[in-house]
C-alpha cells in the first residue's frame, strides 16, 4: 500500500539526518533545523499521501532552475535556448567556473548555477521577476508562494561566486544583458518559499506530461517536460546525478534549501523537504527516502519487475 511505503520510506529517512549538514554558504539557511523531513506524495488518481514536515516553508534554491529552464523552453523555444546551453552532465560541483572558463564557452547544462544564470539572462529581456512568480505560483498550484526576503538578501549578501559566474558569461558573449541584475533575478528565484506539497505537484504535472491533473489544464507542452525530465534524471541531483540514476532512477532535481521535486511517469509527483545535506547539496534524509521508496514500489525508470 502507499501509506505504508511513504511511511516506512520516511521512517528510513529519518535515520540518516545526523549524517549531513545544513548549508550554511548562505547564512540564512543556515537556522533550518537538521531534522526536519517532510514528505508529500500526490499520485494521479488524486491521492495524497503526507509525512512529517508538509507544512514547513522553505526556499526552492535551484529547484526553480527547472521553473525558469520551463518558461523559457516555452517562450523561445528548444533551439535557442540549447545554443546557449549544453545538456552534458559537468560532473563539477553546482557552482564551479571551472569547466565554464577552461573547457567550454557554454555552461554544460541549465542545472547547474552557470546554465540557470545563462537561462535567466536569455529569459529577463522578456519577463518579469512577477511574472515568474506567478507561473511558480501556477505549475506548483501554490498561490502562497512568495519571496523569502531574509534569504534573498544573505543570497544577494554572499553571492560573489555567482556574479563571478556571470561576469565570465558575459566576458564570453555568452550572456548579453546586465550582469547584476540578471544574476539579481536569479537570487530571487532561488529564493521563493515553497513547501514539500508545492514541490510535489509540480511534480505531478511533470509525471502528467505537462498537463494540470486537477484542472486538465495544459500548463507545459510535451516537448517542454520531456526535455526538463531527461535533465532531471542525468543532472538534476548534483554531481551525485549518475549514482542517483542508477540507485534511484526517478528523474528529481534537489536544492540546497533541502528541497527535491521527484516524477515518476504517468503516476506520481513527490515533494521532499529535510535540510540536512550530504556532501553534494542533496537532502540526505530525502535521498534514503526516495531510494527506499522506489527499491518498495519498483519506481525505478527502468524497472521491469
Ligand atoms: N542559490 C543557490 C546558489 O546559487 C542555489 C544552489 C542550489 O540550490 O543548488 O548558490
Amino acid at each position: 500500500m502507499l501509506e505504508d511505503a511513504v511511511k516506512s520510506a520516511w521512517q528510513y529517512g529519518r535515520r540518516f539526518l545526523l549524517n549531513g549538514k545544513v548549508a550554511d554558504y548562505i547564512p540564512e539557511l543556515s537556522k533550518a533545523s537538521p531534522v526536519y523531513l517532510g514528505v508529500c506524495v500526490h499520485t494521479m488518481d488524486g491521492k495524497t499521501v503526507e509525512y512529517g514536515d508538509v507544512d514547513q516553508r522553505f526556499t526552492i534554491q535551484s529547484i526553480s532552475k527547472v521553473i525558469t529552464l520551463a518558461m523559457a523552453l516555452e517562450l523561445l523555444g528548444f533551439d535557442k535556448v540549447f545554443s546557449h546551453v549544453m545538456m552534458e552532465p559537468s560532473g563539477d560541483s553546482f557552482n564551479s567556473i571551472l569547466k565554464l572558463d577552461t573547457a567550454s564557452n557554454r555552461p554544460y547544462n541549465p542545472m547547474i548555477n552557470a546554465g540557470a544564470i545563462d537561462v535567466i539572462g536569455l529569459l529577463a529581456p522578456e519577463v518579469s521577476f512577477e511574472t515568474l512568480l506567478a507561473f511558480a505560483r501556477t505549475i506548483c498550484m501554490d498561490d502562497g508562494i512568495e519571496l523569502d526576503m531574509d534569504v534573498y538578501r544573505s543570497e544577494a549578501f554572499t553571492g560573489d561566486r555567482n556574479r563571478a559566474i556571470g561576469y565570465l558569461l558575459k566576458s564570453k558573449g555568452v550572456l548579453s544583458g546586465d550582469v547584476l541584475s540578471t544574476v539579481d533575478l536569479y537570487f530571487r528565484m532561488c529564493s521563493l518559499s515553497v513547501t514539500a506539497r508545492s514541490l510535489a505537484r509540480l511534480g505531478q504535472i511533470l509525471a502528467n506530461g505537462g498537463v494540470n491533473p486537477v484542472t486538465g489544464e495544459r500548463l507545459l507542452s510535451a516537448q517542454t517536460v520531456r526535455t526538463i525530465k531527461t535533465l532531471m534524471l542525468t543532472c538534476g541531483m548534483y554531481d551525485r546525478s549518475g549514482e542517483l540514476a542508477v540507485r534511484v532512477g526517478i528523474p528529481s532535481k534537489s536544492g540546497v534549501g533541502g528541497g527535491i521535486m521527484s516524477c515518476v511517469e504517468k503516476c506520481m509527483g513527490i515533494g521532499i523537504y529535510g535540510p540536512s545535506l550530504d556532501e553534494k547539496g542533496n537532502s540526505i534524509g530525502g535521498v534514503y527516502l526516495l531510494e527506499h521508496l522506489s527499491k518498495e514500489m519498483h519506481l525505478h525508470i527502468f524497472d521491469s519487475e
